[in-house]
């Protein structure tokens, strides 16, 4: 079996409403999404998707991804779509680094993989669990009321963790904190977010500011180095989430202790074969996991869905539907979708869902063998 053809196809996909990160200093109304499609020579077709959480989140944006995919291309046609890790190889040799460029043609080589075996992703990548995932809202930025107004919303769908972005002004983040956490039902888990936001001193006065809470903070600073920094200046919990970008980062955070949780985005990593490793180091080192989508469609949804219910449920914390955030549906009725705050997989092969091709349009690009 051949790699035969690559298609990429590109669309925006509008936010239901703008979206503001870490104190407003990120905001974006639509996400560049980028749709690969791999065809192999006996017609089996995989899809793939990378859809940046807009350009100003991560190293990473839409253009780039199209223009890795057009460098990637040729290491790719002619390789066995179920040898991934020789896949793999090739990609990590023809273009170092850009992962999230690889992420798509790294799901695509799953989706065949899954097929051609009749398997779920899930069952191929070692076995699903049965329960699906508890979805996290994802609450913009915004005043303690309105914050919690979000969370509310989310809550009348059946969501139990929640994941509210903070950071910038420290004692408006205490005041929102606060809040939040004063109206936090029994049932719900919430993550204080700062998507890096803070300086080291910022940090330390927030998560050392409300001892008694017992709440957990995700990427609090910037990098590795200032969460190395930071931990034992403080004993509150710490995920780390846009500082793990590999294998090796992810070796430093155990050998180092310095998280509790991590939160794997698919994308960020460089896809399922890469994020497969982290999830491991992550088991047989005691760390609870989140799986997300960097940000997409049903389909990076599913694609996360999948890797999350591999997680045995005392580690898994949590996924995220980015699809419920957008306007538009890609693949109506397929795929992982969010019921009650919970994303579980189906037993369909592969990944289980493809978009309909009609409302992805022509492809911007081709290339066969
Ligand atoms: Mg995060």
């Amino acid at each position: 079996m051949k790699i035969r053809k690559i298609s990429v196809f590109q669309i925006d996909l509008p936010l239901s409403e703008p979206y503001f990160l870490s104190g407003g200093r990120l905001r974006f109304e639509k996400l560049d999404a980028t749709f690969l499609k791999l065809e192999t020579d006996n017609k089996v077709i995989g899809w793939g998707e990378a859809t940046p959480w807009g350009h100003t989140y991560l190293p990473a944006h839409g253009p780039g991804v199209r223009a890795g995919i057009a460098t990637l291309a040729s290491s790719v046609l002619g390789s066995d779509p179920r040898k991934i890790e020789h896949v793999e190889r090739a990609m990590d040799v023809c273009l170092p680094g850009h992962l999230y460029a690889k992420a798509p043609i790294d799901m695509a080589c799953w989706d065949i993989l899954g097929q051609v075996t009749g398997q779920s992703i899930a069952d191929a990548l070692g076995g699903r669990y049965e329960r699906g995932t508890q979805v996290a809202s994802s609450i913009s930025t915004g005043t303690p009321d309105e914050m919690l107004d979000r969370v509310k919303r989310y809550r009348s769908r059946g969501y139990q963790v929640h994941s509210a972005k903070v950071g910038g002004d420290i004692a408006l983040d205490l005041s929102r904190i606060d809040h939040l956490e004063k109206n936090r039902l029994p049932n719900e888990h919430m993550l204080f977010d700062a998507n890096r936001s803070w300086s080291r001193r910022e940090a330390i006065i927030v998560m050392n500011a409300l001892p008694g809470l017992g709440v957990t903070f995700e990427q609090p600073v910037e990098t590795i180095d200032d969460i190395a920094a930071i931990r034992p200046l403080t004993k509150a919990a710490i995920s780390i989430d846009e500082a793990l970008h590999t294998v090796a980062d992810m070796t430093r955070i155990v050998s180092c202790n310095l998280a509790e949780a991590v939160n794997i985005k698919l994308n960020r990593v460089g896809g399922l074969t890469k994020a497969r490793r982290i999830r491991d180091i992550a088991l047989a080192h005691g760390i609870q996991c989140y799986v997300m989508a960097t940000g997409g469609s049903v389909l990076a949804d599913t694609e996360a869905a999948h890797l999350a219910q591999t997680i045995p449920e005392t580690f898994r914390l949590g996924s995220w539907a980015c699809q419920d955030m957008l306007t538009i549906d890609v693949a109506p009725g397929q795929g992982a979708r969010s019921i009650e705050g919970v994303l579980t997989v189906g037993n369909s092969p592969g990944l289980g869902v493809a978009p309909d091709e009609d409302l992805l349009g022509t492809p911007v690009a081709t290339y066969e063998l």
